[in-house]
């Protein structure tokens, strides 16, 4: 695979100490939906997708793991919660 065919996302390195340009080496997207609990009348569902994303800095090449969740009831549609880990 070509380097120049990824995608490029600039997130924080861990190793640069900033914001850098980081090639996406692989993206998997997990996503689902169930009943919201306490509601009896099965009205309201909660959905919910995972993004499993690889990057790799195009300054020092560091590796980094990044797991973004986006959660949604329809109780409040246009509220997503997103929670950012980068480790
Ligand atoms: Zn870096």
């Amino acid at each position: 695979m070509k380097e120049n065919n990824l995608k490029i996302q600039k997130v924080h390195c861990n190793k640069c100490l900033q914001e850098t340009k980081h090639f996406i080496i692989a993206e998997r997207i997990s996503s689902g939906c169930q009943p919201a609990n306490n509601d009896p009348h099965c009205e309201y569902e909660i959905s919910w997708s995972t993004i499993y994303k690889m990057l790799e800095c195009c300054g020092c090449e560091n590796i980094t793991m990044q797991l973004s969740l986006f959660r949604r009831t329809d109780l409040s549609p246009r509220k997503f919660l997103i929670f950012n880990s980068l480790s």
